[in-house]
């Protein structure tokens, strides 16, 4: 059985038919490419083209989840003792292989996700940033040497990896994501069960073959397909030591009630509805531009994206007209086509509560100015295209300007002056970027004081933070450690300290 039986898809990168029992629905456990043990599968189709069936996936049940564990148990202490460098040497070549196959990688996010070759092509290049950087941590990841209180002594800090950690992630960057906990994981010298969405589980796949291939040994990174059951699998065992997880706020409450009775460690990247302010003295052309690429890049489907414009109301109509003149300018249609600006969104859900969200807020007394309607026609597949929607004289506390919609829906919410702009952006359970468009040097520096969340911009878009940052939200967007930058070791690792004598 080969890959080609299985997928629609040509894909050079995982392993060619008859050198094993070769990827029959993308699990992959103690170095074995496998189905679930209940033979069960779900469909995965291009959101772009509901005909272009990619393949049959292992829907795997809580027996798979266990099998992956326990494979990951038997292989955390040989891992744990090859050391810090070693592992960033397979990190290395990880990186470069993924270099390699940027373009079979790429097309593949973007045919099972959506977003657009260019989005995805970054995507990647993304992960082989956030890889090189954490593999790079292998000759950095140190500890301290301390006073002694007492004489011919030492006091010493190190860390240990916590163990086998479950790695649970989303559809929206379904190879960044992955990449960015299975990398500090393995460095650290966990060992590790990632479960992608079943929205996107080829990527993750794609990834998994790529690290076995730079050297990465038999159960050290094993890949469950499939949703809830062995999603919350993961985060009852308690052979697992910590849960990183990137998804909704619902779901990451589960995960903390489900690992807190044995104090399991969490890391928890949650929802979003991000703030963009625009005050009076600002450059309303480059506001513009930032406003329709964190509101419609990715098709508004980012935890950053920008879904509030709070704008001073003295130059909203002024800035209005000059997104609607943009969103004119995207190019909707097959994501995989080079020239394509706006991709569909994932699937019959995301575009449903895209839809119900208008209709819900042009009830509550806002304007439609742009889109609110399925994309049809004009050379369409059938997908699941949502036209970029502008809803303006939002008000501040409806429940489209405090719920995220995770789709290409903009709400444009006025503000009295910079006072009342802060309010409201901060008027939101979230918080995971914030964004600030002013030439007052004394708005910026409040702005940034006063912002109640993680990743904050000025006067450029809210989304696209550099890979070496921290990743993290404030509020409910985020539990635990930040991703991404060397804090994120605070999350797969424990500290040790020693007195050592020497009379
Ligand atoms: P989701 O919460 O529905 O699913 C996320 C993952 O959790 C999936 O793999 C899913 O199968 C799994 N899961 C579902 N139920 C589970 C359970 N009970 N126990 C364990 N795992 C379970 O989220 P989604 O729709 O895939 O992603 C969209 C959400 O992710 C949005 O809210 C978005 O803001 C958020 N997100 C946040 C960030 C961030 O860094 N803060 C980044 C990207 C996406």
């Amino acid at each position: 059985m080969s890959i080609t039986d299985t997928l629609s898809v040509t894909l050079d990168v995982l392993p060619p038919a008859g050198t094993e029992q070769v990827p029959l629905q993308l699990n992959f456990i103690d170095g074995h490419w496998s189905a679930s043990e209940s033979g069960a599968t779900f469909p995965k189709a291009n959101p772009a083209d509901l005909s272009d069936h990619i393949g049959d996936f292992a829907d795997s049940t809580a027996a798979d989840a266990d099998e992956a564990i326990e494979a990951a148990k038997r292989a955390q202490p040989a891992w744990d003792a090859l050391g810090t460098i070693k592992r960033g040497e397979i990190l290395y070549r990880a990186a470069e292989l993924l270099t390699e196959r940027i373009e079979t990688v790429a097309d593949a996010v973007s045919r099972e996700q959506g977003k657009t070759r260019a989005e995805a092509r970054g995507e990647v290049k993304r992960a082989v940033d956030i890889i090189r950087l954490t593999a790079g941590e292998g000759r950095r990841l140190h500890g301290s040497t301390l006073p002694a209180d007492e004489d011919r002594s030492l006091a010493i800090t190190w860390r240990k990896p916590i163990g086998v950690v479950g790695l649970i992630t989303p559809w929206n960057f379904p190879l960044a994501i992955p990449a960015w906990k299975i990398a500090p994981a393995l460095l650290s010298g966990c060992t590790a069960v990632m479960k992608p969405s079943p929205l996107a589980p080829l990527s993750s796949a794609l990834l998994v073959q790529v690290f076995t291939d730079a050297g990465v040994p038999a159960g050290v990174l094993n890949l469950v397909q499939g949703d809830f059951a062995p999603g919350s699998r993961l985060s009852e065992s308690p052979d697992v030591k910590g849960i990183s997880f990137t998804g909704s706020l619902g779901v990451g409450l589960a995960i903390q009630k489900a690992t807190a009775p044995r104090l399991a460690r969490t890391q928890l990247e949650l929802g979003g509805k991000n703030a963009l302010i625009v005050l009076e003295d600002a450059d309303l052309d480059s506001a513009a531009a930032a406003i329709v690429a964190g509101a419609f890049g990715q098709a508004g489907q980012r935890c950053s994206a920008t879904s509030r414009v709070v704008v001073q109301a003295s130059v909203r109509e002024s800035l209005v007209l000059r997104v609607l003149d943009r969103i004119a300018q995207l190019r909707i249609g097959d994501p995989r086509a080079e020239g394509t600006t706006l991709g569909p969104v994932v699937n019959e859900d995301r575009l449903n509560a895209c839809l119900t969200a208008v209709n819900q807020a042009v009830a509550d007394g806002a304007v439609l100015r742009a889109g609110g309607r399925r994309a049809t026609g004009g050379g369409l597949a059938e997908g699941w295209y949502m036209q970029p929607t502008v809803l303006t004289e939002v008000a501040w506390d409806s429940e489209l300007a405090q719920e995220e919609v995770f789709g290409p829906v903009l709400s444009v919410v006025d503000a009295e002056d910079f006072d009342d702009a802060m309010r409201i952006a901060n008027s939101v359970k979230y918080g995971m970027s914030g964004t600030i468009f002013t030439n007052n040097r004394a708005h910026i520096f409040d702005a940034l004081n006063r912002f109640e969340a993680g990743m904050l911009h000025v006067n450029r878009p809210g989304v696209g933070a550099w890979p070496h940052l921290p990743h993290m939200g404030a509020k409910l967007s985020q539990y635990g450690a930040p991703e991404c930058s060397e804090q994120t070791f605070e999350f797969y690792t424990e500290w040790r300290s020693a007195c050592i004598a020497f009379p």
